[in-house]
């Protein structure tokens, strides 16, 4: 084990043991996810492994369908609470950026601006590969926190591209969907690849499966 290996164990020690992620090509990814009816120990449990592998994977979001758990608990990791958000973020970003990694349960976008951005996104769920998605500059969101403390707020930048990006997993939808067709033909060849790779090791014998 190496000495950043230690520290990663050091840094993730108490947060709940990193979870295997859902590759594209997965059936967890293209479905709609439930509700979550009630936090219980076992969501806080599983929000916790979610922050871990958020943080192993260095990402700055995580929906739980990409841990295969089809529920609607997305974790936010946009900001580093140690670092001032910017005077002039949005009210979303001043609220939440504090209490990040922060997980959410339930989110929905209210309303969203007519504002759009292009900006190169990638997934843990499609690794390697990038591309430029268009999307709305601000959102308001909806959601409750751990604690069962509900609030709606606007959000912009790189928080509301990271939020718009989780609720699609929660809905089936990968960022790779949302792409221009030069884009879309830009990547054809690396998605089929990586779609052929999750299907030959879910069809695998349990035994010789392969953590993809
Ligand atoms: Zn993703």
């Amino acid at each position: 084990m190496s000495v950043t290996d230690s520290l990663k164990r050091l840094l993730t020690f108490g947060t709940g043991a990193v979870l295997p992620l859902r590759h594209a090509g997965d059936p967890v990814l293209e479905k709609k996810a439930r509700k979550i009816a009630a936090v219980t120990p076992e969501i806080r449990d599983l929000a916790a492994r979610m922050v871990a592998t958020m943080r192993e994977n260095r990402g700055v979001g995580l929906a739980a369908p990409q841990v295969g758990v089809s529920l609607r608990l997305i974790i936010l990791g946009t900001h580093d609470p140690r670092e001032p958000v910017p005077a002039d973020a949005t009210p979303g970003e001043h609220l939440l950026g504090a209490r990040m990694p922060l997980a959410l349960v339930n989110p929905e976008i209210i309303t969203v601006s007519d504002e759009l951005e292009a900006c190169s996104e990638g997934c843990l769920s499609v690794p390697e590969i990038s591309a430029e998605v268009v999307r709305p500059w601000a959102v308001v969101v909806r959601a409750t926190t751990l604690d069962g403390e509900p609030f709606e707020v606007a959000c912009g930048n790189l928080l509301s591209r990271c939020l718009q990006h989780e609720i699609d997993h929660l809905d089936g939808i990968l960022f790779i969907d949302r792409l221009k067709k030069t884009e879309t033909r830009r990547i054809k060849e690396e998605v089929e690849a990586l779609r052929e790779r999750t299907r030959r090791g879910l069809a695998a014998p349990r035994g010789k499966r392969r953590a993809l």
